[in-house]
Parts: structure tokens; sequence; C-alpha cells
């Protein structure tokens, strides 16, 4: 897709560190880590969320993932690492090209878990019954 920095870098009309790539994913470094090893691994057709993607690139893009996320945790000698995906602006998606980031965590890294929020039970159980209703086949 025209003007957008993934699809540049998949075609390599942007540098980029990559290092990983088969048929379906592409595989580099974050150019602002989190931390060493923060890795980005992108479908090579262009989809702008989750929601767009058909489930078997999906499924390759999460296979990888779990594939480099091992690799760049021991790259970095990392006891685990995060695997994210920021899905839409809110919550704080920026290219709007489905991407996946493996994270090397380390102890006291200065990295924390989101806030907790506390939700009242009824509305905790109306939002279950909802689901299930949602995703009832
Ligand atoms: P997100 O907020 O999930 O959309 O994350 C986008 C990520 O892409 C950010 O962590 C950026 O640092 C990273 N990024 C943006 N431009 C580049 C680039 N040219 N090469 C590598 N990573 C990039
Ligand atoms: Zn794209």
């Amino acid at each position: 897709m025209e003007n957008c920095i993934f699809c540049k870098i998949i075609a390599g009309e942007i540098p980029s560190l990559r290092f990983y790539e088969d048929d379906a994913v592409v595989a580099f470094l974050d150019i602002q880590p989190a931390n060493p090893g923060h890795a980005l691994i992108v479908t090579k057709k262009h989809y702008p969320t989750m929601g767009e993607t058909p489930d078997a690139e999906l499924g390759r893009l999460f296979a990888a993932a779990k594939k480099v996320g091992l690799a760049a945790a021991a790259a970095v000698a990392a006891p685990g690492f995060n695997i994210i995906v920021n899905n839409g602006t809110v919550a704080g998606q920026i290219i709007p090209h489905v991407h996946v980031h493996a994270i090397p965590r380390f102890e006291d890294d200065g990295h924390q878990h989101w806030a907790k929020r506390s939700v009242p039970e009824e509305k905790m159980k109306a939002i279950a019954v909802q689901l299930q209703a949602a995703l009832k086949a």
C-alpha cells in the first residue's frame, strides 16, 4: 500500500535491520526499541489491523512471532519476552499495517504491567454473557 512505512520496508524502499523472512512475513528490529532485541513481525500483505487480516495469515504471523520472540530473547539473554499487538489507534497502534511486537524482558527493566481497574461484578457478568452471545457460531 502506498505511503505505508512497513510496505516500504517490505519492498526494500526504506532500510531496516531485517533478519527473517518467509513467504508470509518479514521480521526486523524496531527502530525505537523498548529493550535490546525488540523485533517487529509484519505480514507481507497490507492489512490495517487484526480484524481485516484473514485467519490463515494471522496463523502464519503468530507462528513466526513465537519463533522470533524465542530467538530475540535468546539473542540478548533475556529470561522472557512480551508478544504484543496494538490494535487500533486508541490501543497505541501507530503504523496501520498489522504487526506483532516481540520484546525481550529483563528483571527490573523499568517496564510495568498496565494499570488494574476495578469493574463491578454485575458488569463483569453482563460482559461475559454478551461475549458468549456474540461469539456463538
Ligand atoms: P505500533 O505502535 O504498534 O504501531 O508500533 C509501531 C512500531 O514501529 C513502533 O515501535 C516504532 O518504533 C516502529 N517503527 C516505526 N518506523 C520504523 C522503521 N522505519 N523501522 C523500524 N521500526 C519502525
Ligand atoms: Zn502496509
